[in-house]
């Protein structure tokens, strides 16, 4: 193993899915901002860090700036609008977080209380991890550098990412990063730039949070109750239906009266019919890249 960081040299080598009683992931988050990343430490991630199947890293890129100003961003090459981050200052912190030489800036849990049972815990329910083919050197890091003009991050990256050792963000701001950090960067870490949608932010970290929440959430033992997350949006290919609890009738709304008829057949169907319909009606192309049996195709007006 190449990890040197205090806590991952606890846990074996483990690439294989099945074992995930030893899965830990490390997040390490390089920032200005530091402080945008707090959220990693609440509610469910935050319950991660104190079962400890997730550590995270947060570090202040300007550690690694040097001069007077500790400036880490200069004007572009070419001349137009904003500044680009200098690849004098990305290189070494890239270069120290994959060697493991940077211990500190460890995320605590926010919610010590939690150790309690959550309410969608099921006994019994069985942790699996998501299979994914293995993705090049699992022994490099991987890393996520947030932009627009990456490749669009979907849930199947999010299944893919939670059986991770390390992952590594370089949070941008500005213009960007020098291009040449990316490509240096791929001597150390298996590298991909990611897009969380088609508009532009800020900066970096928002992208981060998304990005680990999404993929923390499937590592087996986060959520208490597998079909959480098995059942959710995507994970068949279509968008989930509507969910109703009580009361019953609800300011002369009721909840669908085939939800009480405890036959779970119908139930079940009725909520496929839901999601084929939500799906159809709000992103079309995900039905054409859905499996449809003849029942599916007769509730969406196909055949
Ligand atoms: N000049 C860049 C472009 O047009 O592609 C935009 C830079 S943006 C103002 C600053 C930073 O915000 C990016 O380096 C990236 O880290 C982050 N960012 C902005 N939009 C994002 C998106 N849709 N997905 C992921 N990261 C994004």
């Amino acid at each position: 193993m190449v990890y040197g960081f205090r806590g991952l040299g606890r846990f074996s080598a483990v690439s294989s899915s099945q074992e995930f009683d030893a899965h830990r992931l490390r997040l390490d988050v390089i920032s200005i901002f530091p402080e945008y990343l707090d959220p990693l430490r609440h509610a469910l991630l935050g319950k991660a860090i104190e079962d400890g199947i997730l550590e995270v890293g947060v570090h202040d890129l300007r550690k690694w700036a040097t001069g007077g100003h500790k400036a880490v961003d200069d004007t572009p090459y070419g001349g137009g609008p904003g500044m680009v981050m200098k690849p004098e200052v990305w290189g070494p912190a890239l270069d120290d977080i994959a060697a493991g030489h940077v211990v500190g800036d460890e995320l605590e849990s926010a919610s010590p209380h939690l150790k309690s049972a959550r309410h969608d815990e099921i006994e019994g329910v069985e942790k699996r991890a998501y299979e994914v083919e293995a993705a090049g050197d699992k022994e490099l890091p991987l890393l996520l550098v947030p932009t627009p003009a990456g490749k669009p991050f979907t849930q199947t990256d999010a299944q893919g990412w939670s059986n991770e050792r390390h992952i590594v963000f370089a949070c941008g701001r500005y213009e960007g990063i020098d291009q040449r950090v990316i490509d240096d960067a791929a001597k150390r870490y298996r590298v991909r730039e990611v897009s969380i949608g088609d508009y532009v932010l800020i900066g970096g970290e928002v992208a981060v949070l998304v990005i680990a929440e999404a993929v923390v959430r499937l590592i087996p033992g986060v959520l208490g109750n597998r079909r959480s997350h098995e059942e959710d949006s995507f994970s068949d290919g279509l968008l989930e239906g509507p969910s109703y609890t009580k009361p019953r009738s609800w300011r002369g709304l009721d909840v669908p009266e085939v939800l009480f008829s405890g036959n779970h057949a119908k139930v079940d169907r009725w909520r496929r019919d839901q999601a084929l319909l939500r799906t159809q009606a709000v992103r079309p192309e995900l039905i054409d890249e859905t499996q449809l049996d003849a029942a599916d195709r007769k509730v969406l007006g196909l055949d």
